[in-house]
């Protein structure tokens, strides 16, 4: 474990926030961001993605499997994202950290096949079950990696980013000209402690933004933003049959029910913390950036997971 300073604003003022796993999860006293510290050491990190188990005091498994009611879910906030906009135009479309691949799927039904999807995941579980459905899912890096696309989105990326800016900015150099970003994560960091979904999942989780933290974030790595879309953490329509299923295994006892982590999410449901931001690239290769190209590839590493 290693001591670090804010993921966002490099600021080391901090208060205790919470405890799970034997993790530490502080709040910046100078931009309000959640993060974990002490956090694992990249490779640690790097291992746990892989392999999709975080060690704590207890180990965090985060395989989990491929869900139709995702996809179902995925396709209804792309309809309000998109509109009809995605069956208009052939484009090509990366997803990092896709897991089973249930976004590439809800973009192939969303656009008609008009947008050719690939995804990347570090979890090879979760590649072998992605291709096994035809999904075209890979692992690399993409500080090393050359094409450009139309459209990168990073879905439940950004908690596990150990350094999210130099990653968006990346993520911009993977982008054509105009290109666009999808970016979902939870708006969180306002929320006092006793409000917070729990589990927090420490440490496959490092840090949790605000909508306000995370839209400075993307306009300083010259983003301009289309859309902010939010929802609940719970999509009630899209749970009926997994909550279900979740009170079957409160009666029995060698299982391990979700109704207290959902139970936690319900009572925020108020907030709309799931927060999808749509956002374009504003700004053309010019020298400055080059530089930050340069360091963004020596110094970035893919550094994220998914619990998708
Ligand atoms: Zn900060």
């Amino acid at each position: 474990m290693i001591q670090v300073s804010c993921y966002n604003c490099g600021s080391r003022d901090r208060a205790p926030y919470a405890t799970e796993n034997g993790c530490n999860l502080v709040k910046c006293a100078s931009c309000g961001l959640l993060y974990v510290n002490p956090r694992p050491s990249d490779e640690e990190i790097e291992e746990g993605v892989k392999l999709g188990a975080h060690t704590g005091e207890r180990t965090l498994h985060s395989t989990g499997r491929y869900t139709v009611t995702k996809v179902a879910m995925y396709h209804k906030i792309l309809r309000d994202i998109y509109g009809t906009e995605l069956q208009n135009r052939e484009q090509t479309w990366l997803d990092v950290g896709c897991g089973h691949g249930e976004l590439l799927a809800a973009l192939q039904e969303v656009s008609r096949n008009k947008v050719a999807v690939r995804g990347i995941e570090p979890n090879r579980l979760k590649i072998d079950a992605a291709r096994k459905r035809g999904l075209d899912v890979d692992y690399f890096d993409l500080g090393f990696h050359d094409a450009l696309y139309d459209s990168i989105s990073l879905l439940n990326v950004y908690s596990h980013l150990t350094n999210p800016r130099e990653f968006l900015r990346l993520v911009k150099q993977r982008l054509s000209p105009k290109g666009e970003l999808l970016l979902e994560t939870g708006d969180t960091a306002s929320l006092p402690a006793n409000l917070h979904p729990r589990p927090f999942l420490l440490p496959d989780h490092l840090s949790f933004c605000s909508e306000q933290i995370l839209t400075n974030m993307l306009k300083e790595t010259d983003f301009e933003i289309i859309s902010v879309n939010k929802y609940p953490p719970l999509k009630l329509r899209f749970m009926k049959e997994r909550i279900l299923r979740e009170v079957v295994k409160l009666a029995l006892p060698h299982k391990r029910s979700q109704i207290p982590m959902m139970y936690s999410w319900f009572r925020v449901a108020k907030y709309r913390t799931d927060t999808w931001i749509r956002a374009r690239v504003v700004t053309s290769v010019g020298s400055a950036d080059k530089a930050s190209r340069l360091s963004a590839s020596e110094e970035t590493r893919n550094g994220f997971s998914s619990a998708r």
